[in-house]
C-alpha cells in the first residue's frame, strides 16, 4: 500500500525515509511445500509441547502477572547447555531483536561498522534505523568471507556463520584472527545456523573481552514462532544490552516463551538428534542436485544455495512456485543466478528433486 505525502505528514521524517526488512513469504496455499525461510522441517521435542501445556494447566493465573523481566529460568538453562556463566546470557525476542539491541549498544560509533556485501539482509535495515556507519566487504569470487579484509578501521564487525545466504562457514581460527585484529573494537558472530555443522564461537568467549555470540532457537530447535534469541558475551557486554533492553522494553519474554525454551534447553537429545536428521538430509539433497546439473556452494546450515548454470534462477523459482514448491530468490547483485533452498525432510526433498527433474529442467 502508499499512501500521499498529505498521509504521511503525521509520520516522523525519519520514518519515511526507512527501508524496512521484507521477511520470506508465508502464503496459504493447498499442498505447498515451504522451503523459503529455514524453518525446521521437525516439530519441536514433545517436552516444549508439554511445557507450554503446563503454563496453561499450572500458571494460568500467573497470566494475570508480568513476566520475569530477567527470564532468570531461561538464562539459566541456557548458561547449562552453554556451559557460560550466566552473567554470559543475554535474552530477547528473536535474535533479530537480540540483534537491534546489539547495534544500538555497541555500533553508534564514528567509524563504519564492517560486515560482507552478501549477509543477512537485517543488517543495513538496522544500520539505517540506528544511524549506523556501515562498510561492505565483498565477499571473494568464491563468495568466502577473506578475514584478512577486517583489518582496517572500523566501530564494529558483525559476521554471519555460517554466512547467510551462501550457507558457507569460517573456521574458529579464522573468527579468532578477527578478534585478534579488532582488540578495542566489539565482534559479533551471529551464529543463527551454526547448530548446523559449523563451530560456535561460544567457547571463545571467555578469552575475548569483544567477542559477542548471538543464537536463535528458532532453526536448529523448531521454535521459529516462539520467538526466542540470545547472546553469549563478556558480563561487560551483557550489562550494556541489559541497559538497551530496559530502555525499550522490560518484559520482551512471555511466560510461554520461558517455559518452552526452557524445555527445549533441556532435551539436548532430541535436539541433536533432529539437526542430525536434517544435515544427513542436506547431503543428499546436494548430492542429487549435484546430480542434476546444479553447482551448490559448501553448505554448514539448513539450507543450500544452488545455481544451475543453463536455468536463469528467477525462472526456476517462479516454475517452481506454479507446482507447489517455495524457495527464495534474491534480485540482488551477484547472487541473482542463485536459489536459497531450505532443507525439508527427506520426502520433502524428493518432492523438490522429482519436480524439477520431471516438470522443470
Ligand atoms: C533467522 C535469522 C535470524 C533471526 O532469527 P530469529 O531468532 O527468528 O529472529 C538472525 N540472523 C540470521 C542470519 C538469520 O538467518
Amino acid at each position: 500500500m502508499t499512501f500521499t505525502a498529505q498521509q504521511m505528514r503525521f509520520w516522523s521524517p525519519e520514518v519515511r525515509e526507512l527501508e524496512p526488512y521484507v521477511p520470506g513469504e508465508q502464503p496459504k496455499i493447498q499442498n505447498l511445500l515451504k522451503l523459503n525461510t529455514n524453518e525446521n522441517p521437525y516439530p519441536p521435542s514433545p517436552k516444549v509441547v508439554q511445557a507450554v501445556q503446563d503454563v496453561l494447566t499450572e500458571q494460568a493465573d500467573a497470566l494475570r502477572l508480568y513476566p520475569d523481566p530477567d527470564a532468570m529460568a531461561l538464562k539459566q538453562a541456557i548458561a547449562k547447555q552453554q556451559q557460560v556463566d550466566v552473567a554470559q546470557v543475554f535474552v530477547g525476542n528473536g535474535s533479530d531483536e537480540v540483534l537491534a539491541h546489539i547495534f544500538k549498544a555497541f555500533f553508534i560509533q564514528k567509524e563504519p561498522i564492517l560486515y560482507p556485501d552478501i549477509t543477512y539482509s537485517f543488517y543495513p535495515v538496522y544500520s539505517q534505523f540506528f544511524g549506523v556507519h556501515t562498510k561492505q566487504i565483498p565477499l571473494n569470487e568464491k563468495f568466502e568471507i577473506n578475514v584478512s579484509d577486517y583489518e582496517q578501521q572500523n566501530g564494529g564487525i558483525i559476521i554471519t556463520n555460517p554466512n547467510a545466504p551462501t550457507s558457507i562457514a569460517l573456521g574458529l581460527d579464522e573468527i579468532e584472527q578477527v578478534l585478534k585484529s579488532n582488540p578495542d573494537r566489539v565482534v559479533v558472530i551471529d551464529e543463527a545456523y551454526v547448530d548446523f555443522g559449523a563451530e560456535s564461537a561460544v567457547q571463545l568467549v571467555s578469552r575475548y573481552d569483544n567477542l559477542v555470540v548471538c543464537q536463535t532457537t528458532s532453526k536448529s530447535r523448531s521454535l521459529a514462532g516462539l520467538r526466542v534469541g540470545f547472546a553469549i558475551a563478556q558480563a561487560h557486554l551483557i550489562a550494556a544490552l541489559e541497559a538497551v533492553k530496559n530502555s525499550f522494553n522490560s518484559y520482551p519474554m512471555d511466560r510461554f516463551a520461558i517455559a518452552a525454551a526452557v524445555a527445549s534447553f533441556e532435551d539436548q537429545a532430541y535436539f541433536e538428534a533432529q539437526c542430525a536428521k536434517v544435515m544427513a538430509s542436506r547431503e543428499k539433497l546436494v548430492s542429487e542436485l549435484t546430480a542434476l546439473g546444479f553447482h551448490v556452494l559448501p553448505s554448514k546450515a539448513n539450507f543450500i544455495f544452488a545455481t544451475h548454470p543453463q536455468h536463469e534462477a528467477a525462472q526456476l523459482a517462479q516454475q517452481l512456485r506454479e507446482q507447489g514448491i517455495i524457495v527464495r530468490y534474491f534480485n540482488k547483485p551477484r547472487i541473482d543466478q542463485f536459489l536459497r533452498i531450505t532443507i525439508g525432510t527427506d520426502e520433502q526433498n524428493q518432492r523438490l528433486v522429482e519436480t524439477l527433474k520431471t516438470h522443470i529442467l
